[in-house]
């Protein structure tokens, strides 16, 4: 099956308003010509709903970084799934390294999410990785499996629009990305792990991103790749000359 690349900017918790309002308007006018890939921004929660209003009629795809997994409530500083609908989101991080590291997000929390998630239809981005101590003891497949089951392990389907984000850690915003064959091989044990446990035709739909220290150097090598189906951008998706360059890859 012939995957629908997918490009995707984390800006994580950086720009002001007035930049973020700019980079979106670089990026909806440098990609109107563009048919043959998705494209999908990740704004800080306060810009979601003034960027919605800009992005209407633009095919660009509005994520969050992370929710909550109950849908309201007393849970003060905390963003609801439905609340991230109401602004006009489809997607939505789930389980970023950043998350799983500083804010101790355990893989039973990130399950909550996904299914929160799945139920009220937004589309996940799950992401998974190892820690370079952990490639370094050959501790990855192990690694990666216990945190795709810890997140999916007790569901008995996922949509055919899910998408998994492979980052191993050490390549988060260190400039230090992972070879295109080092991906891959991760990459086709990800998808392994997808068609024993959900089948084959899943397994041929969903889309596995690679994220780490991409830039407009190394994507089209990444991208060759045949279970590389898009990428999960940080840092060089904060300028709209260097996140365009990868989407034109
Ligand atoms: C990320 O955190 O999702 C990421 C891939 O960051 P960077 O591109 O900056 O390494």
């Amino acid at each position: 099956m012939q995957r629908r690349a997918l490009i995707a900017g984390n800006w994580k918790m950086n720009l002001s308003l007035k930049e973020a309002i700019s980079l979106t308007k670089e990026i909806a006018n440098g990609i109107l010509d563009i048919e043959d890939r998705d494209i999908l921004i990740a704004p800080p929660f306060p810009y979601l709903y003034p960027i919605t209003q800009l992005l209407k009629g633009s095919k660009i795809y509005l994520s969050a970084q992370n929710m909550h997994w109950e849908r309201e409530g007393a849970f003060t500083g905390e963003v609801s799934g439905l609340m991230l609908k109401d602004v006009g989101c489809t997607h939505v991080i789930i389980g970023h390294s950043e998350r799983r590291i500083i804010f101790q997000e355990t893989d039973e929390q990130i399950a909550r999410k996904i299914n929160t998630a799945l139920e009220i239809g937004l589309c996940p981005i799950l992401c998974v990785g190892e820690k370079l101590e952990e490639r370094e003891s050959a501790q990855t497949f192990s690694v990666i499996k216990s945190q795709l089951e810890g997140a999916l392990g007790h569901l008995r389907s996922v949509p055919d629009s899910f998408v998994i984000a492979y980052e191993p850690v050490w390549a988060i915003g260190t400039g230090r990305t992972a070879t295109p064959s080092q991906a891959q091989e991760v990459h086709s044990f990800i998808r392994e792990w997808i068609r024993k446990k959900f089948g084959e035709e899943k397994s041929s739909a969903i889309r596995i991103l690679y994220g780490g220290s991409v830039k407009p150097e190394n994507i089209r090598d990444l991208m060759s790749e045949k279970d590389i189906d898009g990428v999960l951008v940080g840092g060089a998706s904060l300028k709209s000359e260097s996140f365009l360059k990868i989407i034109r890859f």
